[in-house]
């Protein structure tokens, strides 16, 4: 793995994430962990980039142990692509969340602009942005989406909590995906005012 394919993934497990087992929170000595952490993996969703592209999902093993993560980029082809890393780990609503979340880096156009860096506010804009269009694609094309958020929230907390973030981190990301959902607009809607704001439209 090159040093900028590395680079990419810590960007992505930053901001994704990064589901782990909901099981691990047991008391300790539960010795059955494994035996409940495998998920059916989820069909992805329909994904186009704002060049017209088709984005394509890759399943791999996940990154790191019982780490369910999504990283979109170009491969070595410059195809657009999402890489699907231990979704197995995480519950159906939050690799739903995941995928949608990075097809939106794909949408906005994110994946062929310069990385910010790590935790600057242009990346925690990024990141925010993604997070609310995954939001109303899950809120308009579900029966339920409100009950599918609260699922992929649920799941998000407690593995953002588990790899270590920081409270305000997670309470941040949680408010803003809330904020999102009552948006008065549909999620392409919000699409084309972040395309035509970033002059991509
Ligand atoms: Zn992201």
């Amino acid at each position: 793995m090159g040093q900028s394919m590395m680079q990419r993934l810590v960007i992505a497990l930053f901001c994704t994430l990064i589901s782990i087992s909901a099981t691990v929170g047991n008391a300790a000595g539960d010795t059955t962990v494994g035996a409940n952490s495998s998920f059916a993996v989820t069909a992805p969703p329909a994904c186009v980039n704002n060049l017209g592209e088709t984005v394509t999902f890759e399943n791999r093993p996940a990154a790191r142990n019982q780490l369910a993560a999504g990283m979109a980029r170009r491969d070595s082809q410059g195809v657009p692509v999402i890489y699907r890393f231990g979704y197995e780990n995480a519950p159906p609503a939050l690799q739903q969340f995941i995928d949608l979340h990075e097809c939106a880096h794909h949408q906005t156009g994110d994946i062929d602009r310069p990385h910010p860096p790590r935790n600057s506010p242009a990346h925690m804009m990024n990141e925010s942005i993604a997070d609310c269009i995954a939001i109303l694609r899950i809120r308009d094309g579900d029966t339920d989406g409100k009950t599918v958020m609260d699922a992929a929230v649920l799941a998000l907390t407690a593995d953002m909590a588990t790899v270590g973030f920081a409270a305000t981190t997670i309470e941040s990301r949680v408010s803003n995906i809330k904020n999102c959902f009552e948006k008065p607009m549909n999620a392409s809607a919000f699409l084309s005012e972040i395309l035509e704001y970033r002059g991509l439209k």
